[in-house]
C-alpha cells in the first residue's frame, strides 16, 4: 500500500525542515503547505502516476516540496509587468502608473493617522475633500487665468471612486424621479459594462433621448425640454469616432440653454486632462481643462486616465449642485481613502508647480519619437545574436483608456524575432519576472518603448534574453 508510505501532517510538522520554515513563514502557512503536498500526494496514487520508487524520492526530498509549496501560497497575485504594448493608459494593466512623488505622498501619510476627516485648527470633523479641492481649484485657475477667489466660489469639488460613480452619483443626486436630455449619439458604452442608458436607468432617471445617431441639434435639445427636465448630459463619447454626416451641439450651446431654462448641463469629461488641447493634438481630444473655461454646471472626470493620478473620480461643479452630492448617502457609499487622497493630491501638486513631466503618463505622451527610436536601437542591438533577430520599426502607439479613438501618437518599436511563432514568443515573455506585455503584427512580436520606462530598457534586455533562453531551454 502506498498510501502507508506517507507520513502524517504531525510528522511532517516535526521534521527538521518544518522547524526552519516556520521560523520565517510561521505555523500556519507551513501546516497548510504539509496538508497540501500530502493532500497531492494521495491524488496521485490514486490515479496511479506514483509508484514506489517515485513516491520514496519524492518523500526523501519533502523539504524542497514543502518550501515550493509555502512559497507559491503567498507569493502576491498582483505584480508590476513592463508595458511595451504601446497603449499608454492599459486599463487591463492598472491605467496610469504614479508618479514618484505620488508614492512617496502615500508612504507620508498611509502609514500612521492623518487629518482625513478632521480640522486641525478646530478639533471638529472635517470633510476629505479639503484635501482635494484647494489643490485642484489652485492649479485650474491659474491655468485658467481667473483670479482664485472667483474661480473658488463658481466652482467646488467632490473626489468618488471612479468617473463611472461620479457620473451615477450626479445623476441620482440631482435628477433622481425627473427626466434627462442625452443625444442619440452618445447613448454609448464605455467599456467595462459602463452603459449610459443603463447608468440613467440605475440612477433612477429617465432617459429622454435627443436628436439623431448622426445627427443632434440644439433646436433638439430645446424641444426635447419639459417641466420635469432635471439635466442636459453631455457624455464624451471617448472609444469611438463617428465621421461622415454628423452633427453635434456644442458644449457652448447647450450651456446657453441651460441657463434660458434654468437647466444644469453636466458633461461626463472622461480623460481628466489638464494639459492644454492643443497639446493633445487631436483636434477633437476632450480636456478638462477646456471643459472648464467653457464652464458647464457640473463636469465628471477620471483620475487615472490622461491626467495620469490614482483610480477616483472627480466631479467639480457649482457649489449648490455639489452640496446636493455630498447630501446623497451614497457619497458615502462611493468615497475614497487616504491612499486616493495622498496621491491625487501629489499629481496635482505636479501640475501646479509646473512639473507635471514627472507624472509617467504625461512624459509618456511627451516623448519624442527620435527618442524612442533611439532607445529602440540600442535594445535592438543589445539582443541581436545568438538566433534574435531585432530591428526597430515605426509604429503608432494609443492613448487608450477610453481617450479619443483614434488618436495616436507616432513611435518606434523593436521587432523581433527567434525562429519560434509569435504567439510562442508572446507566452514566453508573459512568463518572465516581471512579465513583458508585447504585442503582435504581421506575425512579428513589438515592443513599443514609448510605454517602457526609460530606466527599465536594461531589465528589459535581460528579460529578453531570459525569455528566448527558457525557449530554447
Ligand atoms: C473612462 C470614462 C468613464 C469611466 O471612467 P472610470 O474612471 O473608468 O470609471 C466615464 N465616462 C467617460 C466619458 C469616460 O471616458
Amino acid at each position: 500500500m502506498l498510501y502507508r508510505m506517507l507520513p502524517s501532517v504531525d510528522e511532517v510538522l516535526r521534521g527538521s525542515a518544518s522547524a526552519v520554515l516556520m521560523e520565517v513563514h510561521g505555523r500556519m502557512a507551513v501546516t497548510h503547505a504539509a496538508r497540501a503536498v500530502l493532500g497531492r500526494l494521495r491524488v496521485e496514487i490514486a490515479a496511479g502516476t506514483q509508484g514506489e520508487e517515485s513516491l520514496a524520492d519524492v518523500l526523501r526530498d519533502m523539504a524542497a516540496a514543502l518550501e515550493r509549496e509555502v512559497r507559491e501560497a503567498i507569493l502576491p497575485s498582483l505584480v508590476p509587468v513592463l508595458n511595451a504594448t504601446g497603449v499608454v493608459l492599459h486599463t487591463n494593466l492598472g491605467r496610469a502608473p504614479l508618479s514618484r512623488a505620488a508614492l512617496d505622498e502615500i508612504v507620508r501619510v498611509a502609514g500612521g493617522y492623518s487629518n482625513l476627516e478632521f480640522g486641525l485648527e478646530t478639533g471638529e470633523r472635517g470633510r476629505r475633500d479639503q484635501h482635494a479641492e484647494p489643490m485642484l481649484l489652485q492649479t485650474l485657475a491659474a491655468m485658467t487665468e481667473k483670479p482664485l477667489e472667483q474661480f473658488a466660489q463658481r466652482w467646488s469639488v467632490a473626489v468618488v471612486n471612479n468617473c463611472a460613480a461620479a457620473t451615477f452619483l450626479a445623476l441620482n443626486s440631482i435628477a433622481e424621479g425627473g427626466e434627462v436630455l442625452v443625444s442619440r449619439g452618445e447613448l454609448v458604452e464605455i467599456g467595462g459594462g459602463f452603459r449610459i442608458p443603463e447608468i440613467l436607468r440605475k440612477a433612477g432617471v429617465v432617459l429622454r433621448e435627443v436628436g439623431t445617431t448622426n445627427r443632434t441639434r440644439i433646436a433638439d435639445y430645446a424641444s426635447a425640454l419639459t417641466a420635469n427636465t432635471r439635466m442636459i448630459l453631455r457624455v464624451h463619447p471617448s472609444n469611438f469616432r463617428m465621421e461622415g454626416f454628423t452633427a453635434k451641439a456644442e458644449l457652448a450651446e447647450l450651456i446657453a440653454l441651460g441657463e434660458r431654462a434654468g437647466v444644469p448641463v453636466f458633461e461626463d469629461q472622461g480623460t481628466g486632462s489638464l494639459l492644454s488641447p492643443e497639446e493633445l493634438e487631436a483636434n477633437d481630444e476632450s480636456s478638462l481643462l477646456r471643459s472648464v473655461r467653457e464652464g458647464p454646471a457640473l463636469i465628471a472626470a477620471s483620475g487615472d486616465k490622461l491626467m495620469g493620478g490614482p483610480q477616483c473620480g472627480i466631479l467639480l461643479g457649482e457649489p449648490k449642485l455639489l452640496e446636493a452630492i455630498r447630501a446623497n448617502p451614497l457619497f458615502r457609499v462611493l468615497r475614497v481613502d487616504k491612499l486616493t487622497y495622498a496621491a491625487l493630491g501629489a499629481t496635482l501638486r505636479s501640475y501646479a508647480t509646473q512639473t507635471e513631466d514627472d507624472i509617467p503618463t504625461v512624459r509618456m505622451l511627451r516623448m519624442k519619437p527620435e527618442v524612442i527610436r533611439a532607445r529602440c536601437a540600442a535594445v535592438a542591438e543589445a539582443i541581436r545574436g545568438d538566433g534574435i533577430e531585432a530591428s526597430v520599426v515605426p509604429v503608432q502607439s494609443v492613448m487608450g483608456g477610453g481617450t479619443t479613438a483614434g488618436t495616436t501618437l507616432s513611435s518606434f518599436a523593436v521587432e523581433m524575432h527567434c525562429g519560434v511563432g509569435a504567439s510562442v514568443l508572446l507566452a514566453e515573455l508573459r512568463r518572465q519576472t516581471p512579465p513583458v506585455i508585447a504585442r503582435v503584427q504581421h506575425e512579428r512580436v513589438l515592443l513599443d518603448l514609448r510605454t517602457v520606462a526609460p530606466e527599465q530598457d536594461t531589465l528589459l534586455v535581460e528579460l529578453l534574453h531570459d525569455a528566448v533562453r527558457g525557449l530554447s531551454a
